[in-house]
């Protein structure tokens, strides 16, 4: 088992869907990722800020599952983080009605030391400075890193982005974004173009259509599971890098053959988070309605068919 440290927002989010409205909740990319990984029992650290209006029951819900908070960073006289989005009748598509960054803005991540050494390192959705600056903070070259960034910081910080893109192993991203960062529309040519920026590994992730594992000249997909409920998708790609990267650091084995594993545990995990509001699902996720989903999963794809 290897360590695995995580960066990312912890927020509060207010989500519009076809199904109904929150005010604030529990939100952000480190929680849905810490969350997700935490299915792996794996040795876990997050880094992150939140303000003094965070409440601490919900960083509980990290540090219950033996996610340390250590590097979870409270500005007392500070407001978290917020995001708000509504998302379209699809399901698929969603427009941001409110990025504030409040604590993010200023935010200086520190590395807990006994994780300077972790061997795999998920770059959350943050500020690609955030991001460079946890690399920048490790004592020994980790055996992989993986990030996933957004369209926000496309917008507003391209130049940091593209860095840290150079720097790290496997990228996520979903189509969309892949389109934006590339200029392409097709999502091969897309890969093609992400991997000459640096990452070894790209995977795009499709909502509802799954997610493709590119590397090199190799590709491989899976599905999304058909579902009957989709509530609210929020933190579904950041629940898919969380199961990603927990799976990698439970089974310290980093190859494509075992990327392929990883992507399917990534998207058995984002199945769950959909269902509920939030990060309801995922908090009251328990590892038999996993093992139970992974099988529809097997079943969905396998089938036999005798080449000639
Ligand atoms: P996802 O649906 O996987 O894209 O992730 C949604 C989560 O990302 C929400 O919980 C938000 O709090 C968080 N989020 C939204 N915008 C940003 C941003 N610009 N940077 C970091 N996290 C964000």
């Amino acid at each position: 088992m290897s360590k695995l440290v995580i960066v990312g927002t912890v927020a509060f989010d207010a989500i519009e869907t076809p199904f109904g409205k929150t005010d604030k909740i529990l939100g952000g990319a480190a929680t849905y990722i810490g969350l997700a990984a935490s299915q792996f029992n794996v040795d876990a650290a997050a880094v992150s800020v939140v303000g003094g209006d965070f409440p601490q029951d919900y960083l509980d819900l990290l540090s219950d599952r033996q996610v340390d908070i250590s590097g979870i960073e409270i500005v007392k006289e500070g407001k978290t983080f917020f995001w708000s989005g509504k998302y379209h009748n699809d399901m698929n598509t969603r427009d941001t009605l409110a990025t504030e960054l409040n604590v993010l803005a200023d935010f200086q991540p520190v590395v807990p030391t006994e994780y300077r050494d972790a061997k795999i390192v998920m770059l959350g959705n943050l500020h690609p400075l955030v991001q460079l600056s946890v690399l920048e903070q490790m004592e020994t070259k980790p055996e992989l890193v993986i990030l996933d960034t957004m369209n926000f910081w496309m917008d507003c910080a391209l130049d940091d982005l593209l860095n840290v893109i150079k720097k790290v192993d496997v990228i996520t991203i979903n189509d969309e974004e892949a389109r934006q960062l590339t200029g392409e529309y097709s999502l091969v040519v897309a890969a093609r173009k992400i991997h000459d920026m640096g990452p070894e590994y790209v995977v795009i992730k499709k909502g509802e259509h799954g997610a493709l594992l590119f590397h090199n000249e190799k590709v491989f997909y899976a599905p999304a599971l058909p579902l009957e409920e989709v509530f609210d998708p929020t933190g579904a790609g950041d629940t898919f890098a969380g199961g990603f990267a927990g799976y990698l650091a439970k089974s310290d084995d980093v190859t494509f053959e075992n990327m392929k594993n990883a992507v399917i545990y990534g998207s058995t995990l984002a199945s769950f988070c959909v269902e509920k509001f939030g990060t309801e699902r995922m908090v009251n996720l328990k590892s038999s309605d996993v093992q139970k989903r992974l099988q529809q999963f097997k079943s969905l794809t396998q089938f036999d068919i005798e080449l000639t």
